[in-house]
């Protein structure tokens, strides 16, 4: 089953001549439990495609299908947030700095119209390698990687199909990055959930992802296999350019 359709998207911001064309004319298919990275440079449109399916970036055109589901517009109701949730890149920015890491999680799981809050609020801090006796503390009482993990909590509370993963380590030190994916992939297979990754950083990508798409001032160059990447045989020469620079930064 195909868990996430998208083609032919336009994504723009501004009109006239303040118009920017972000995404333009872009195409993916995310099959159900599969990991699919979306890679390519600062400012490519990566992100913006993200929130065109999430309803943050209004104007669209063309067709974002969610489950067999075609979205419209920018409203998105409770049943798509129970289905898809995001995860932003930087944690100290999403979670509200004067609610504990326990407010946090039983307003949004009675947000989702779910019972037995106090037992899922244990199980999602377990689940995320946090465990109980984080569960009072406030944001400013954990590290980077500790309130990522909250917030992947956060986005696992409604029990969603798929997530949204922007960048979602690259605001952390090097060394609890691979911490947080491991966990991301740990998830995945436990829940059988679909990823949709964004990252500036292929290594990451071809970690994580079985399948990604290279993106290149809006739009989509080249979709490949995680193999592919791997055996150095991308098709576009864009592909082959971003793979040479990230294998060696420095030279
Ligand atoms: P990436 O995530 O690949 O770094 P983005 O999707 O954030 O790139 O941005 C793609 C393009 O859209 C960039 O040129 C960026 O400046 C522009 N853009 C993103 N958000 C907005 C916005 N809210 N208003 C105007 N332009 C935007
Ligand atoms: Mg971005």
């Amino acid at each position: 089953m195909i868990a996430l359709e998208i083609r032919d998207l336009n994504v723009w911001f501004g009109h006239a001549h303040d118009r920017v064309d972000a995404v333009r004319g872009a195409s993916l298919e995310v099959m159900q439990g599969e990991s699919f990275g979306l890679v390519g440079e600062s400012g490519s449109g990566k992100s913006t495609i993200l929130r065109a399916i999430t309803g943050l970036a209004p104007h669209w055109s063309g067709t974002i299908n969610v489950e067999g589901q075609p979205l419209s517009g920018s409203r998105r109701d409770r049943s798509f947030f129970r289905t898809i949730q995001m995860v932003f890149q930087d944690p100290y920015a999403s979670l509200h700095p004067r609610h504990t890491v326990d407010q946090v999680l039983s307003e949004t799981i009675h947000l989702h119209g779910l019972d037995n809050i106090d037992k899922r609020v244990a199980g999602l801090l377990d689940d995320v390698g946090l465990g109980q006796r984080f569960r009072f503390r406030f944001p400013h009482q954990l590290s980077g990687g500790q309130r990522q993990r909250v917030a992947i909590a956060r986005a696992l509370a409604g029990e969603p199909d798929i997530l949204l993963l922007d960048e979602p380590t690259s605001a952390l030190d090097v060394s609890v990055q691979a911490e947080v994916l491991n966990l991301l992939t740990d998830l995945r297979k436990q829940r059988g959930l679909t990823y949709l990754m964004v990252s500036h950083d292929l290594p990451v990508i071809a970690h994580m992802c079985k399948k990604l798409a290279v993106m290149r001032n809006g739009e989509i160059v080249e979709v490949m296999s995680s193999e592919t990447l791997r055996t150095g045989r991308p098709n576009h020469e864009y592909s082959k350019q971003l793979l040479t620079a990230s294998v060696a930064p420095h030279q």
